[in-house]
């Protein structure tokens, strides 16, 4: 229903509205609010200043009003209490000056201010019975639309006819005794007691869970029944040879990804699998050995970085590892020209190139495949949705691989990744020491010089990250710039330094990057741009600053970044004050361990970026927070799935299916 039909909604606010993403009326009712503000009745005997209280009284004498300007006026009076005598501040609202008479009786609602012991009023009601709490739904909000008015629209649109839509079974209503989907919707914008908010919270958490892993399970279903995926023969004699020219042995846990992989491939079902395991453990090579069978196949593989590092350093890491064999290999870049663009789709087409490594570039429109058969994404969470869709639908039907180095917890895993398989690499290749991490308070720095000092005495390189490229507002966070000259400082007479950033040329940062590699810079400043993939086996040392600016598994893949070969390594975290977190990346190496404190520790954060919660229709429940209903909704949606194909024309189910139509796809 379009948004002008309800009251006080004109063009204007329609587009206010639509920053918000409300398009439509079922948008308006699913905005809910990020919080309440619960007021309570005072007899103004503990109450703080900048409390918000309901308070009755007489009124007092005659009201003042006050002209501030033009257009602020107030009106001001005193009340009698049970307790005390209390001003009141009312603005811009003469029109109740007459009502406004001594000896009425009036309920107030709105803010206490202690020290003038006065109540700026936001609400006023005549006579005394007042609610005893009264709960205020906050919504959030856009520059020229307030909380109040969202509330307003929200109310008369649920006083129209708008028709709500159970998308919960009844019988699943009935077992978890949940409140009917209009009364939750009612009670969660308008609450008129907390217990009755906190049911319809809990209908429309459950609601949201149920039908996400629904969704999930539907697509499974779908993928199995629909799957032309490409069967190929997996030739496996050459896979091993090519295993054993590898300059190391594989570990076992990559040997075990790789069986997989291969087995996925034969099959005709779609590959869709996440190749998750620490930062150093190994993931690209298991990649290329799918790359190399996808290659004897006969298809094309495409591997997509989220930098353009990266994407460069798996170029050379491909060139060297394929140098007997004959694949024919392109970095596609930013900095590619048009000219060697053009000739590349050219060959793309022709099925000329067996392998294509790039960034986002390799999924513009215009790049068409001759025989994509694999499609690999590194550090998939910093793709986009789209991104990821629009290559998959360039092949017939791909297969996908993704990497990740942000362990997700298995019990979340299983739960979410639902339509996802899942490898794991837990071992690290073998030689490797553990990185040794020690937090540092921002005073001790002359120590970390120190340390720091002794790695460059030994031909060993350093990593040095700051949160900010340069000086913003005199802030306190460190930034590259102001690093580079303290750097200089105290060690420009031993050794190169250099900075390399977001904001650089991409030959510029390129090159940087080749010089540190080569060990020509000895100490490398930089943002996170170096979070993901860079491999320097000679850097031994990482010096994080404003270290608690950062979310622990992006600490743990920046100290990733050292520990690559037999070299002793460390990090070093600077913050201004010790905290847990941070003493927590001292005690363990392990991803996995860090991800699961995360999972416990922490309500949002970058560890699930992965699968943003807005795009899964989660408006209210929170996969992690609500995770024991989400394991409930769980299993009833797996049962569920059954019933529904069974009793497809029961008119109860026609707005789940009808909402199940609707999507393709969950990432
Ligand atoms: P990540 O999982 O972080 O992507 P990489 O694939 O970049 O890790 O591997 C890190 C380094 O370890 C690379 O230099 C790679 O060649 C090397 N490597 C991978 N597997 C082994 C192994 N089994 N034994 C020794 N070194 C290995
Ligand atoms: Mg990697």
């Amino acid at each position: 229903m379009d948004l002008e039909n309800i009251e006080g909604i004109g063009p204007k606010t329609k587009e206010l509205l639509k920053k918000l993403n409300i398009i439509n009326t079922g948008d308006l009712l699913k905005f809910y609010p990020y919080r309440y503000d619960i007021i309570k009745r005072s007899d103004l005997q503990n109450i703080a200043d900048g409390d918000k209280i309901i308070v009755d009284g007489i009124i007092e004498g005659q009201p003042t009003v006050i002209y501030i300007n033009k257009s602020l006026k107030k009106i001001i009076f005193r009340i009698n209490t049970k307790h005390t005598i209390l001003n009141v501040t009312l603005y811009n609202r003469i029109h109740m000056y007459q009502e406004l008479k001594c000896g009425k009786e009036i309920t107030i609602i709105g803010k206490y201010d202690k020290l003038k012991n006065s109540i700026v009023a936001s609400e006023v009601r005549f006579g005394l019975l007042p609610p005893s709490t009264k709960i205020e739904p906050i919504y959030y909000t856009t520059l020229g639309l307030s909380s109040k008015q969202i509330s307003k629209f929200i109310t008369s649109a649920l006083y129209t006819s708008y028709t709500f839509n159970s998308l919960i079974p009844s019988y699943l209503e009935d077992k978890y005794h949940l409140l009917p989907v209009k009364d939750a919707i009612f009670n969660v914008h308008i609450p008129t007691d907390i217990l009755s908010l906190k049911k319809a919270r809990q209908r429309i958490k459950y609601e949201e869970l149920f039908m996400y892993m629904l969704k999930i399970d539907y697509l499974k279903l779908k993928l199995e029944k629909t799957s032309n995926a490409i069967e190929r023969k997996i030739n496996y004699k050459e896979v091993e040879k090519f295993i054993e020219e590898l300059p190391f042995k594989l570990t076992m846990d990559q040997e075990i990804a790789i069986k997989t992989i291969l087995s996925d491939l034969e099959t005709k079902k779609r590959m869709n699998r996440l190749l998750q395991g620490d930062v150093g453990s190994g993931k690209t090579v298991v990649a290329f050995v799918a790359i190399y069978a996808n290659y004897l196949s006969g298809y094309q593989s495409a591997l997509m970085a989220p930098t353009e590092i990266l994407a460069f350093q798996h170029y050379k890491e491909a060139k060297k590892l394929f140098n007997k064999y004959k694949l024919d290999i392109v970095l596609l870049t930013s900095t590619t020209t048009s000219k060697e663009k053009k000739e590349i789709y050219e060959k793309l087409s022709n099925g000329k190139i067996d392998l294509i490594i790039g960034t986002q570039a390799l999924i513009q429109q215009n790049v068409l495949y001759k025989k994509l058969g694999l499609v690999i994404t590194d550090e998939q969470h910093r793709f986009g949705v789209n991104q990821r869709n629009i290559l998959k639908s360039k092949g017939i039907s791909p297969d996908v691989l993704s990497m990740s180095a942000t362990p997700i917890p298995r019990t979340y895993a299983l739960t979410i990744y639902g339509d996802t398989d899942i490898s794991s690499i837990k071992t690290k290749p073998i030689g490797r020491k553990e990185v040794i991490t020690y937090f540092k308070k921002e005073k001790e720095i002359l120590s970390v010089l120190e340390m720091m000092k002794s790695q460059l005495d030994l031909g060993h390189q350093i990593y040095v990250v700051a949160p900010m490229i340069e000086d913003e507002k005199n802030s306190e966070v460190e930034n590259v710039v102001s690093l580079k000259e303290k750097m200089t400082k105290a060690f420009g007479k031993i050794c190169n330094i250099a900075i390399v950033h977001g904001k650089l040329e991409n030959n510029e940062k390129g090159k940087i990057m080749e010089e540190f590699e080569k060990g020509k810079i000895n100490i490398l400043i930089s943002t996170t741009v170096i979070e993901v993939g860079v491999n320097v086996p000679n850097a031994s040392m990482i010096v994080i600053f404003n270290a608690n600016m950062f979310g622990l598994s992006t600490l743990h893949q920046l100290r990733g970044r050292v520990g690559r070969s037999d070299i002793q390594s460390y990090c070093i975290l600077i913050a201004k004050e010790s905290e847990e977190r941070l003493r927590m990346l001292e005690k363990t190496n392990d991803g996995f361990e860090i991800s699961e404190y995360d999972f416990q520790n922490r309500g949002e954060g970058d560890l699930f970026g992965i699968r943003q919660s807005g795009a899964l229709g989660l408006n209210m429940a929170n996969v992690q927070k609500d995770f024991k209903m989400l394991q409930k909704a769980k299993e009833d949606a797996e049962e569920f799935i059954n019933i529904l194909f069974t009793f497809e024309n029961n008119p109860e189910y026609i707005p789940i299916i009808d909402e199940l139509k609707k999507i393709d796809s969950l990432d």
